[in-house]
């Protein structure tokens, strides 16, 4: 990576503030965090600090609470299980800037820990305002992102506030941007991508991006038939979508130009409906029923995608083989993520979904790395400079 980071600034004696993404899931009716694996991946970063005798003060947006205060989103429990993890303190304050909170930063001493009020209290925040970016400024010395996951928003704490003081890169970010970038930059060959998920148009970018760059494509999930459709097969109901037959019709075009296999599911899971009480069967992919849809791949295919994948030295997955919130429709989704997790290459995922699952199945730990973000790493792999790796300052 280009840019600076915090191993090249020095922050003893500083008030630094860090952007992250404390954006934890919780539980709906208990308010509980269900999962803190987030406030975990913030964890170099801060103790990194605080062993250089930096003052923290932590920023992030909490939910969706479009401008307004909502008392069931601020961030004080966030606080509390940070503490916890950090074993000291965690200060907070019920905004995140004026002069409350002016005071509550000044008053820090090295090694403090002050968590600011959710962001996104503030509409300002996502518009990308900038005295509301120069506020924040005003608490501290030094910005550091570490919040890859919001990176590609220009957002006011994301892109706004690196106008007004050093702005370097935390460690989960520089992670993300290098073990990301070297998919792009230095693949190990062979090199797969396995798709899958709802829609084409989601995922146009990254997938022209890494076609050139890769030895073999494998499409399954919603997004194959549409793939399908291009080649003018039957897919009964499933979804299509019909403005992106042309797109894929021409990614189908391009593979076979450079040479890259392309390949699509040779059978299929279908049902009537994409639910849990319709029937399901498996049929090969020339013979979907007009009346069913396709829900997940079928096991011919899951035999043939694994067959690549174990041939492979590097691989990225985005996006489920099928409908995978639905047992029935999971098994193509759940088999390959097994398999890969057992591979001997350099495995990335990148996607809310796709990560969700390897979670789920405890895999985390048996994958060379799962992005923490999900569309900021789409729009990485498609090629756009995201705004707030763009607004940290040049490596000399
Ligand atoms: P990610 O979040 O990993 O990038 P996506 O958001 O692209 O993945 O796609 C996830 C969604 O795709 C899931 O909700 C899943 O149900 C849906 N999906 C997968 N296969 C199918 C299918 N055959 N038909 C309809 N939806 C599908
Ligand atoms: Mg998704």
């Amino acid at each position: 990576m280009n840019k600076m980071t915090v191993r090249d600034i020095e922050v003893a004696g500083k008030r630094v503030l860090v952007r992250v993404d404390f954006n934890v899931p919780v539980d709906v009716k208990t308010g509980a965090i269900t999962d803190d694996s987030r406030i975990r991946a913030s964890l170099p970063t801060i103790k990194y600090l605080l062993e250089r005798k930096a003052s923290v003060i932590l920023m992030s947006h909490f939910g969706r609470p479009k401008g307004k205060v909502v008392d069931d989103m601020r961030l004080a429990p966030v606080a509390k299980r940070l503490s916890q993890i950090l074993e000291r303190p965690v200060k907070t304050t019920d905004e995140c800037i004026g002069p409350e909170v002016e005071k509550s930063a000044k008053a820090l001493k090295p090694g403090d820990v002050l968590l600011l009020e959710n962001l996104r209290f503030h509409a300002e925040e996502e518009a990308g305002d900038a005295d509301f970016a120069k506020a924040l400024a005003s608490l501290g010395d030094i910005y550091v992102n570490d919040a890859f996951g919001t990176s590609h928003r220009a957002h006011a704490s994301i892109s706004g506030i690196a106008k007004y003081l050093p702005a370097v890169a935390g460690f989960l970010l520089e992670k993300e941007i290098n073990t990301l970038g070297g998919l792009i930059e230095k693949p190990a060959h062979p090199f797969t991508s396995l798709f899958g998920g709802a829609k084409v148009s989601d995922k146009v970018a990254i997938l022209k991006n890494i076609m050139p760059r890769v030895n073999c494509l494998l499409i399954g999930g919603g997004m194959a038939a549409t793939f399908l459709k291009a080649q003018s097969r039957e897919v009964g109901t499933s979804l299509v979508e019909n403005e992106s037959i042309e797109t894929a019709a021409g990614l189908l075009k391009e593979a076979e130009k450079s040479g890259v296999r392309l390949l699509l599911p040779v059978d299929a899971v279908v049902a009537d409906e994409l639910n849990g009480e319709s029937k399901s069967a498996v049929v090969a992919i020339d013979a979907i029923p007009r009346t069913k849809k396709i829900a997940d791949i079928g096991p011919k295919t899951v035999e043939i995608f694994s067959r690549e994948l174990k041939r492979s030295k590097t691989v990225f997955w985005n996006g489920p083989m099928g409908v995978h919130e639905i047992p029935q429709f999971a098994g193509g989704t759940q088999a390959l993520a097994k398999l890969i997790a057992g591979l001997n290459a350099t495995t990335v995922m990148g996607g809310g979904s796709t990560a969700e699952v390897i979670d789920a199945l405890g895999l985390a730990d048996k994958v060379t790395f799962v992005s923490t973000g999900g569309g900021a790493s789409l729009e990485f792999l498609g090629g756009d400079e995201l705004p707030g790796v763009a607004a940290l300052r040049d490596k000399k």
